[in-house]
């Protein structure tokens, strides 16, 4: 479960905001334009959404606090979300998992899960396990989109929500990997038939 939102830098958030989220619903409220969707934009962001365009911006640095009249633009931009672990569906033995990314103006990305460097790769395991994957944000429209792509996008936006789409990512993985031992073995017999 999400627990808190870190967000530093990024898009209209200049000062460091932690946002504790209880259990139960959360409402967010403010006049347009004040920001809301960028906290959604700001959860994908550091699910390592990889299209500028999927969080409403034309270049990754666009995300980055721009200035102004009161504040200087920000160098970076960085958002933390704090996974609660008390269930034990994340395999760390931590009862509350960190994972953030961080991205500074000169290009570059970084990812860590509970404080340490890590790959996207394990970020996204991570949030994965905790059942948080790009399929839990659900924007206007998103329920069309997922109605009007039939059963196949209802399952994968079930199954992501229930946290199985790491194990989906993972058996395509798995799959890929001994198709290609299986393609390396036929070649070594192959060639042992050829020096037979
Ligand atoms: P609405 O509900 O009307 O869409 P909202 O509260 O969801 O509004 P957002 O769309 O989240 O608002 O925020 C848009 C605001 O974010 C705009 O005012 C835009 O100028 C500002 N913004 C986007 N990127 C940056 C950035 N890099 N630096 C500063 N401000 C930014």
């Amino acid at each position: 479960m999400l627990s808190a939102i870190y967000i530093k830098g990024f898009k209209t958030f200049a000062r460091p905001v932690r946002m504790p989220l209880e259990p139960g619903v959360t409402a967010i409220v403010g006049p347009n334009g004040s920001g809301k969707s960028n906290i959604t934009d700001a959860v994908l962001f550091a699910l390592g959404e990889q299209s500028p365009g999927v969080l409403r911006a034309g270049g990754m640095s666009d995300l980055i606090f721009a200035g102004s009249e009161s504040l200087p633009a920000a160098n970076a931009a960085e958002v933390t979300l704090v996974l609660d672990n008390s269930g034990g569906e994340i395999s760390l033995p931590y009862g509350e998992v960190a994972i953030s990314r961080r991205i500074s103006r000169d290009g570059r990305t970084e990812y860590r899960v509970g404080g340490a460097r890590a790959r996207l790769a394990d970020v996204r395991v991570v949030a994965g396990e905790a059942g948080l994957g790009r399929h839990s944000i659900l924007r206007q429209g998103a329920v069309d989109a997922i109605v009007a792509g039939g059963a196949a996008a209802c399952r994968q936006a079930l199954e992501e929500s229930a946290g199985l789409g790491v194990y989906r990512r993972r058996r395509l993985a798995a799959a890929r990997r001994l198709e290609k031992a299986a393609g390396q073995l036929e070649r070594t017999r192959q060639l042992e038939a050829s020096l037979a």
